[in-house]
């Protein structure tokens, strides 16, 4: 089946509210370019370098978002144009994204990533170290980073209770924190695996990559 017409089967059963961002990481530009003729404006992208090369060679009304682990001294090379950053894992990484932000007169919109999964290696905060960065001053005094949400990852299971209960404990957090500290409107949840499960459990934002573009077959360096 082509790109375009995965990208029709998919949206056809997204619920109104949700978002598909089309994760494109590893996949040559003739693709995206698929994608975007079938109507995509969302595209998320892993590794810096290549996000800012598919910038350059595709349209200027593509909706670029960082859906990767984003190291500090590269905020600057997606400052200038990113539509959202999805991975912020601390306050370090926040006010460096102002910094950058205020250089661009620009304000970026950011989601927290909250490590929902069993799994060691997956980047993110606890909800106690998210609970902790909200109530700093130094967050609250940050003007050109605007928080609208939250993002998780399930575990990477087969067993699908687990990974409904996981994303259903993000979203009794997302709700508390959204009626208590912060206005948030995207919870960014749900990939080609497990978004079927992340929409049930209240996600509005979901983050699908093979099942458009097909299997990723090498990793990238
Ligand atoms: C690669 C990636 C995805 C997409 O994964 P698929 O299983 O290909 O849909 C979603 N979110 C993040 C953070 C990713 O790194």
């Amino acid at each position: 089946m082509s790109v375009a017409e995965n990208i029709r089967l998919i949206t056809g059963t997204l619920p109104p509210q949700v978002v598909l961002v089309a994760v494109s990481k590893t996949k040559p530009v003739e693709l995206l370019q698929q994608a975007y003729d079938a109507g995509q404006r969302d595209f998320g992208e892993n590794y810096v370098q290549e996000l800012c090369a598919k910038y350059e060679a595709l349209p200027r009304d593509i909706r670029w978002h960082f859906i990767g682990h984003l190291q500090t001294n590269k905020v600057k090379y997606i400052a200038p144009f990113v539509h959202l950053i999805h991975g912020v894992d601390g306050l370090k990484l926040l006010k460096e994204i102002d910094r950058q932000a205020a250089r661009h007169q620009r304000v970026i919109q950011c989601l927290l990533q909250i490590h929902i999964a069993t799994e060691e290696t997956k980047f993110g905060l606890s909800y106690d170290e998210c609970e902790q960065m909200l109530g700093d001053p130094q967050f609250t005094s940050l003007r050109h980073v605007k928080v609208i949400g939250l993002m998780g990852m399930a575990s990477n299971t087969g067993d699908q209770s687990q990974v409904r209960q996981e994303f259903a404990s993000l979203k009794k957090f997302f709700d508390r924190v959204s009626g208590n500290v912060l206005e948030l409107s995207v919870l960014s949840c749900g990939m080609s695996q497990d978004y079927r499960i992340a929409i049930e459990q209240g996600s509005t934002m979901v983050r699908i990559g093979s099942t458009i573009f097909g299997e990723r077959n090498y990793e990238h360096p």
